[in-house]
């Protein structure tokens, strides 16, 4: 069957979307109510590279004269195409399981290094960076590179290294291994003589500063840092050291999702959060619900919920959010599992909604959710 970019784009979001209309009050037909939270799913900087992707994969599939695509959506890209280069993602595009399986079903390959990619061939750099000697490799071997990585963290890699370049030791408030913290890292190693920390605590502040000069000291964060946690450690270096500059890089999609999830775990009994497990703001999420006494089930997909089927039944009021790497497809699907509950009749809460404020099925119309 034919496909279009579009149609493959519509299929991993618009559909699905979880307009701003309904972030309110959801009865399910079991009588339970779910509310969701005001900012909840895909950012701008993940959708910006999802359609990036897309695009790039529907490209590289095109084999007609008219620049439309034959292949199936559903299958994996067979790359005979006549024009276009295959495409390879350095690293995960984004922290989202699901949409990474997707998009390599499409032909879009991950590789863990820049020497997995062909010679020309495309590579798109993934939302969280990279190291710039990395690009350089690339390009270097005629490889064609699209930059998908998210303003906000291009701000923090550009904020580091000014903090590198006047002296400063260069404090990453953020988990060492995150690709992203890498990546902030490596363009601040490009500065003569630059020294970096990265901590994700007061304590783990003062082991890395045993022994190293605390005279001037530069701090950012990563962009899904948790807020408290950044204050903490900028409350903490301000006694210890005689000069600070401090670059607030958490990101406003993150400080969003993140006050929305405060507010909506001070109304539920418990809140299911959407997102892969490998992604650092959904789990920032989790515990952030939890931090204020309510519980929080961290799940990927709908399906994951039957095991705690019980635990859910026996709460009244449940909350849904989701990470910044989550697609709305995956929001609403647990959206209907969770308003079926305890359901005789089957019908979704997603058709009584339709009888409310808006259609499901006129999908097309709603707004995005950021
Ligand atoms: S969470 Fe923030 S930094 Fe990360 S991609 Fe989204 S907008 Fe960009």
């Amino acid at each position: 069957m034919a496909s279009s970019p579009m149609a493959d784009k519509d299929y991993l979001a618009k559909p699905d979307y979880v307009p701003e209309s309904t972030r309110a009050q959801v009865s399910g037909t079991s009588g339970k109510t779910i509310l969701v939270a005001e900012h909840a799913g895909f950012c701008y900087g993940v959708r910006m590279a999802v359609d990036k992707a897309f695009e790039l994969a529907h490209a590289s599939r095109c084999c007609n004269s008219d620049n439309s695509c034959s292949s199936d959506a559903q299958q994996p890209a067979t790359m005979a195409n006549t024009s276009d280069k295959p495409v390879y993602v350095l690293g995960e595009l984004i922290h989202n399981p699901q949409v990474v399986s997707r998009l390599r079903d499409m032909g879009v390959k991950t590789v863990a290094c820049v020497d997995d990619i062909p010679a020309g061939s495309t590579c798109l750099i993934r939302t969280h960076g990279v190291d710039p000697g990395h690009i350089d490799t690339a390009q270097a071997r005629d490889i064609d590179v699209t930059d998908a990585t998210c303003p906000d963290v291009r701000r923090v890699q550009d904020s580091a290294k000014q903090l590198a370049e006047e002296g400063y030791v260069v404090v990453i408030v953020g988990k060492a291994n995150h690709p992203e913290v890498i990546g902030i890292k490596a363009h601040c190693e490009r500065i003569e003589g630059a020294r970096i920390v990265t901590v994700t605590s007061v304590d783990e502040f003062d082991e890395a500063f045993a022994g190293v000069s605390k005279n001037r000291i530069g701090v950012v964060s990563q962009t899904t840092q948790l807020e408290e946690a950044f204050k903490q450690i900028v409350a903490h270096a301000a006694q210890q050291c005689r000069e600070l500059k401090v670059f607030n890089t958490i990101c406003p999609a993150t400080f969003k999702r993140q006050s929305a999830a405060e507010a909506l775990a001070k109304q539920v009994d418990i809140v299911v959060v959407v997102g892969g497990k490998n992604s650092s703001n959904t789990g920032h999420l989790a515990e952030v619900c939890r931090n204020n006494n309510t519980p929080a089930l961290h799940v990927e997909t709908a399906e994951e919920l039957a095991q705690y089927k019980d635990v859910l039944e026996a709460h009244q009021v449940i909350g849904v959010t989701a990470g910044a790497s989550t697609p709305d497809w995956l929001i609403q699907a647990v959206i209907g599992y969770l308003e079926a509950l305890g359901s005789e009749t089957g019908v979704s809460a997603a058709e009584k909604l339709d009888s409310g404020r808006r259609s499901v099925n006129n999908a097309q119309t709603l707004a995005h959710p950021v």
